[in-house]
């Protein structure tokens, strides 16, 4: 029996990390004396952290987010509006299994993008499948897909992830087959696998930028029936940031941010 005839056995059963680390760990369990347990248990840990690592890099690619936010770089004394705790809470991701809906309310720049994307990356380190888009873009790439009569397969790009991140709904106004996409996606997910969304404007504001009472009804209702809504009120952290260091904001900018929907 040599090594090279482990390695290839090792390399045979996909246990590549185990092979890599292989030489290493028997030189130093005879150094170290370790019980034959405690080797295979080392070898085994390290296989499990390699694969977890190199499934989580793959999670992280197919979600396709746009900047990598954690909690911990929230910075929720400079936001008073958040509820930290109700944050943290989010965190243990137990929305997920009850299917609820995120939806994450108010002006530019308070962080609803950088939370969003911070709890789905929080997701994708418990093991889920995430995916990451703006509305504009679900709805663009569907029509795309719908005039290919490609609908049903470019759909479930956006049904299949546990969790969908629908970002920077209502800054642009919706045609009807556009709204239509959106309400497919809504309905189709309703109950099945949770929605985290982001929006500039309040839920009363929706028929406008849908262009349709009746189907924003349609989407509201399926979205809000379990969901947990958060507003944040406050000025937008990158004005804060930039005021701090004494950059002035030309006040036509200042008033169309501070506008408060809320
Ligand atoms: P929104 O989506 O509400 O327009 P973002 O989440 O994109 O705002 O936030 C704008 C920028 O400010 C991002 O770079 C984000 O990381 C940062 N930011 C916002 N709020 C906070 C905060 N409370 N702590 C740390 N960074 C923040
Ligand atoms: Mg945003």
């Amino acid at each position: 029996m040599n090594i090279e005839q482990i390695h290839a056995k090792l390399d045979a059963l996909d246990l590549t990390e185990a092979s890599r680390v292989l030489a290493h760990r028997a030189e130093q369990a005879a150094k170290e004396d370790w019980s034959y347990l405690r080797f295979l248990d080392q070898l085994f840990t390290e296989e499990l952290a390699a694969r977890r690592d190199r499934s989580l890099k793959a999670r992280i690619k197919l979600a396709r987010m746009p900047a990598k936010k954690t909690l911990a770089a929230f910075d929720f004394d400079a936001q008073p509006g958040v509820d930290r705790k109700l944050i943290h809470e989010l965190a243990t991701l137990t929305f997920l299994d009850r299917t609820d809906n995120l939806c994450f309310l108010g002006p530019p720049g308070v962080g609803k993008s950088h939370l969003c994307t911070a709890l789905m990356f929080r997701a994708l380190e418990e093991g889920y499948t995430a995916y990451f888009t703006t509305l504009d873009h679900m709805v663009a790439d569907l029509k795309h897909a719908q005039a290919q009569e490609k609908l049903e397969k470019r759909i479930r790009v956006y049904l299949k992830p546990k969790v969908l991140a629908i970002d920077e709904i209502g800054y642009m106004p919706l045609d009807r087959p556009a709204a239509n996409l959106f309400f497919q996606v809504v309905a189709r997910r309703y109950e099945r696998g949770s929605i985290i969304l982001t929006s500039n404007k309040s839920y009363g504001d929706w028929a406008q930028f849908l262009g349709d009472p009746v189907l924003a009804t349609a989407i509201l209702d399926r979205l809000l029936h379990h969901s947990i809504t958060i507003n944040i009120r406050g000025e937008s952290y990158r004005l804060r940031e930039r005021r701090k260091a004494g950059i002035s904001i030309p006040p036509q900018a200042k008033e169309v941010l501070s506008a408060n929907v809320f």
